[in-house]
């Protein structure tokens, strides 16, 4: 298995194997790229999520991973070994599908056993594994129910327990939850995370909910138009995106376009199409050339806002509300400044009285606050 090293707090702590890989994959569809020239490592044990919009090629990719579609240019290797030629059913792999695709006439037992009996595997054996199984997806008491005698969280467990009796290396997840109602959707992420840490298995997960991919996940990758555009931790892909459209993709966020004005000693000065001037802390990857097209990012909570003028004067700009939404915890307001631009302010419900639509505000960031990003 092929090495790679990982960093921790700067420092080189651990070797980690690699159980996926992609080698600038691309997949077309009627000359259509739905891969793009994707290049992708999965650590060993890693819960990792492809996360975008719908047809940016998340499940092309998945499909491609287990086998289902074959790639028009590139590699795809698991533990080491390269899958060109090699079918779905003698891939390490197992994927769990949104529609669960259980055998309705078939009982749960029977179900989890379906494989194992295709595979002719010994009658004890089998007896083993699907009852370990079944106990880890807490499903063993209902093991006679045919599925429609199931709710869709039940069903979704059997079609995980269904996977896992093969022992696959690596468990591929299409939008394993996007079938279920919210509080049950809550209640099956909990029990997948345990899953995962319980098994310490590879979970690959496609999804196009931004908030399972960022409480479950130890890494992310944001797909847009079948390329990737940024990998990273959760708090990294939601901290430090890279592109606008991560930016907007991940959470809510204000938007600025505009271009590079100048450098002020460590900050870079954004002048925007608005005729607004924005201070932004340069870091490691702020762009940093003169009339260089760039979009601002401010994260709606990272605004505040000030009845009376603040003392600073860097990224303060006056304006109204002009939409006060309660929404219990938070209040989502939003400001349309003097030239007419609307931006977004999620505060902590704080206040007694919230103030009233149309009261002149001061809205303000700090440089820290703020990215300057290029669009790819
Ligand atoms: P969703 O979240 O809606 O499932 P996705 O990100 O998983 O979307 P894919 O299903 O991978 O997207 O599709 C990527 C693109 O490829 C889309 O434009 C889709 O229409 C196209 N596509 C996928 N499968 C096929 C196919 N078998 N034949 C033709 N086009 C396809």
């Amino acid at each position: 298995m092929p090495q790679i090293l990982t960093q921790n707090q700067g420092e080189r702590v651990a070797f980690e194997s690699l159980d996926v890989e992609l080698h600038n994959v691309f997949k077309f569809f009627n000359q259509y790229p739905a891969v793009h020239g994707v290049d992708l490592n999965v650590k060993q044990g890693e819960f990792f999520s492809i996360l975008g919009p719908s047809g940016c090629g998340k499940t092309t990719m998945l499909r491609l991973i287990a086998g289902f579609e074959t790639a028009d240019a590139g590699k795809v290797v698991i533990q080491s070994q390269s899958m060109t030629n090699v079918p779905p059913y003698r891939r390490p792999v197992n994927t769990v599908f949104q529609s669960y695709a259980l055998f309705n006439h078939l009982n749960v037992w029977d179900n989890v056993a379906f494989g194992l009996r295709l595979k002719k595997i010994r009658r004890a054996e089998i007896q083993s594994r699907v009852q370990e199984a079944l106990e880890l997806v807490k499903m063993e008491g209902l093991r006679s129910r045919v599925p429609s005698q199931l709710s869709g969280g039940q069903q979704q467990r059997v079609a995980l327990a269904r996977a896992l009796v093969n022992r696959p290396a690596v468990l591929l997840l299409d939008e394993p939850l996007g079938a279920l109602d919210l509080k049950l959707r809550k209640e099956m992420q909990v029990e997948l995370s345990n899953l995962h840490k319980e098994l310490t298995l590879t979970f690959i997960m496609v999804t196009h909910d931004q908030e399972e991919a960022l409480s479950l996940s130890d890494r992310i990758a944001v797909m847009n138009q079948g390329k990737i555009e940024q990998i990273g931790s959760p708090s990294e892909i939601y901290e430090q995106p890279r592109t606008p459209f991560v930016a907007d993709f991940i959470g809510d966020t204000n938007l600025f376009e505009g271009e590079i004005a100048g450098i002020d000693g460590s900050n870079v000065i954004i002048s925007t199409k608005t005729r607004l001037s924005i201070v932004v802390k340069r870091q490691q990857d702020t762009p940093t050339e003169i009339s260089q097209p760039v979009v601002v990012s401010v994260r709606p909570e990272k605004i505040q806002l000030s009845l009376y003028k603040p003392s600073l004067q860097t990224n303060c700009f006056e304006g109204r509300l002009i939409n006060i939404m309660y929404l219990g915890t938070h209040v989502n307001y939003i400001v349309q400044l003097t030239n007419g631009l609307r931006i977004t302010v999620l505060q902590p419900n704080t206040f007694g009285n919230l103030p009233s639509r149309e009261t002149p505000i001061y809205a303000w960031w700090a440089e820290t606050d703020c990215l300057a990003l290029v669009k790819i």
